[in-house]
């Protein structure tokens, strides 16, 4: 079965607004997905439908039952929290034991590059750093889906393809599925092995492009 699957699925919330129309899209372990389109066009609404913090007004959003990990456009981390804590939040959160939470995050950070910097707080960070500790965050509960809202679309051209070559490099070293909302097509095209173009007001996939994965930037 595939990690995830949208069949038929529209989405109209509750205010009225028309967000997308009968999208069919799967994605497997060992396929990254890259979703682009204009502003609007319903990329978010997709991911968070694939991750049942909305429900689809028609259609089935299926997934394999696997862990989800989900990298929020702006971090989204508690501010008075430490870099460990907040990375330990997800698997408190899901019923592992502190100290499994404890291992899972030391795991994570380390897989980031971020230790030593474990007791620092989220306003002692660089956004690129902020950035890995969000990616920690949501490696702890070790997803077989991962789902990136824009996630770098704030950060400067440098640290943007540092993290391009990081998140690259954890889906190459295991392999998992993977939705990537970004508006940069180079990045779209590096960071994934299909490009699916989302159109319209509701937004509906127009097109989907399978790329080799890596593929140097222009
Ligand atoms: P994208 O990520 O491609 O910019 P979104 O999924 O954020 O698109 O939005 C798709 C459409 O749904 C837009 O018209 C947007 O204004 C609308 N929308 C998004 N979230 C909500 C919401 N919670 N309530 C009502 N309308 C929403
Ligand atoms: P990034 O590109 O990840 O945003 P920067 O270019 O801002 O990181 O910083 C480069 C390096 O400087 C980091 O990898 C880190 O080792 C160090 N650094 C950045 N911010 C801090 C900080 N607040 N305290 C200590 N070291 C830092």
């Amino acid at each position: 079965a595939p990690a995830i699957g949208f069949d038929g699925v529209s989405m109209v919330y509750a205010n009225g607004t028309e967000a997308l129309t009968d999208v069919s899209l799967s994605v497997r372990r060992g396929e990254f997905v890259s979703l682009v389109g204009p502003s609007g066009c319903g990329k978010s609404t997709l991911l968070r439908l694939a991750a049942g913090f909305e429900q689809a007004s028609a259609g089935s959003v299926r997934t394999d039952g696997a862990a989800l990990g989900y990298v929020f456009q702006d971090a989204t981390l508690l501010p008075w929290r430490s870099v460990r804590r907040n990375v330990e939040l997800p698997g408190r959160l899901g019923g592992l034991s502190a100290e499994r939470s404890r291992e899972r995050a030391a795991d994570a950070i380390r897989r980031v590059g971020l230790e030593g910097f474990e007791d620092h707080r989220p306003a002692q960070l660089s956004g690129g750093m902020r950035m890995r500790v969000s990616i920690a965050r949501a490696l702890t509960l070790q997803p077989k889906l991962f789902l990136f809202d824009e996630p770098f679309g704030a950060l400067d051209e440098m640290t943007r393809e540092r993290l391009n070559e990081e998140v690259a490099s954890l889906f190459v070293s295991d392999p998992f599925a993977g939705l990537f909302v970004t508006h940069s097509v180079p990045e779209s095209v590096f960071m994934s092995t299909r490009v699916v173009v989302l159109s319209g007001r509701p937004g509906r996939v127009v097109d989907d492009i399978g790329v080799p994965f890596g593929y140097p930037r222009p």
